[in-house]
């Protein structure tokens, strides 16, 4: 046993500041974070200075990303463990860029590619270097909106309504959800590709509701071992891309933006809790209040447990985000 495998450390947060865009750099945008070489740390302004897991300052790449904090995850996927990796941020912060949720198959080797691609091609990988087992992977990829659910692999018209069960030997099942079996690389992408492309359709549909709604993308792996195949482990790997944290306006939010509001919050504030509450070895045996969000309830059987999460906190380097941006080093702290 090495000694990664001794201790399983069930939450990671990892911080992850992106570049100035061009519109914050037209518009005469300062960077307000200080990030501390061969620390994971950043100051904001002076002097207040928070400690990650991992920081990935504005010169990190999505290959440093990914080999750095994603990798030991999916060690763990092979070994049996769920996962589970959440981007956490304000709209316009790179949660989308650093998942891969806008990736398209022409991009295939550029190094802009984000988390879920990379994870695709990983595991397709080592599932090769495994000849002596027998692998059944299947993926779902899904949208919680108004704490409706939102089948993004759907292909009918009429789609039928998803629920959310809880089944006492397989864990949490989402009934009415499509599941697709794939046998190659390019199949899962193409997965990826089509639930990508529905939440781009629907977000100009509903007015960019893609920045109020979470989209998960799951990966279940399926390992037959021994040389009778009867020895079967199944792990989850759910790759998230959060709806922005930022505060609704609550002057201006009325009738449906305001059901939008409250619900989004519900799922983050959920989370959080969840989270801390799994962090804190002082609660170990605290009640875990997964069942106060669709989010936090379909996530239930990946975060603690025989799970492994990792939370990448998205910010903006800019000076105009810096109570945004304070706000979600806040969060990633407490979830720490
Ligand atoms: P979010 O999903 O959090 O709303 P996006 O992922 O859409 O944010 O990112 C906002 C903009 O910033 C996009 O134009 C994106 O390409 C760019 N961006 C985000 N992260 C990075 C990064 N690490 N490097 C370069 N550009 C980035
Ligand atoms: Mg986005």
């Amino acid at each position: 046993m090495t000694n990664e495998d001794a201790k399983v450390i069930p939450v990671r947060v990892a911080l992850r500041c992106r570049p100035l865009v061009p519109k914050e750099i037209n518009e005469g945008c300062q960077s307000c974070l200080t990030f501390v070489p061969n620390e994971p740390q950043v100051i904001v302004g002076t002097e207040k200075a928070f400690t990650y897991d991992y920081v990935f300052d504005p010169t990190s790449e999505q290959e440093e990303v990914f080999s750095t904090a994603i990798s030991p995850l999916l060690n763990g996927i092979f070994k049996g463990y769920h996962a589970t990796v959440l981007a956490y941020g304000q709209t316009g912060s790179g949660k989308t860029y650093s998942m891969g949720g806008t990736y398209t198959s022409a991009q295939e080797n550029d190094p802009s590619v984000g988390v879920i691609p990379r994870v695709i091609r990983r595991i397709f990988e080592e599932k090769e270097k495994r000849a002596d087992s027998e692998f059944c992977l299947a993926v779902s990829y899904l949208e919680i909106y108004n704490e409706d659910i939102l089948d993004l692999l759907s292909s009918s018209k009429d789609k039928p309504a998803i629920s959310i069960r809880e089944d006492p030997k397989e864990g949490i099942k989402i009934v009415g959800l499509t599941e697709r079996q794939v046998v190659s690389a390019p199949e899962m992408v193409g997965c990826l590709e089509l639930g990508n492309s529905a939440r781009t359709v629907g977000s100009t549909a509903m007015n960019a509701a893609s920045s109020r709604s979470h989209a998960i993308f799951t990966i279940t792996l399926e390992q037959r071992r021994g040389s009778d195949k009867v020895d079967s482990v199944v792990s989850k790997l759910h790759l998230v891309d959060l709806a922005g944290s930022e505060r609704q306006k609550k002057t201006k939010a009325e009738g449906d933006r305001l059901k939008e509001g409250i619900s989004i919050n519900r799922g983050l504030l959920c989370l959080g809790n969840v989270i801390s509450a799994l962090g804190d070895e002082s609660k170990k045996n605290a009640f875990v209040p997964y069942r106060d969000s669709k989010l936090t309830r379909l996530l239930q059987d990946s975060l603690g447990g025989n799970s492994h999460t990792l939370m990448i906190a998205c910010v903006s380097p800019a000076d105009s985000n810096m109570e945004e941006t304070i706000n979600t080093l806040r969060y990633a702290d407490r979830a720490r």
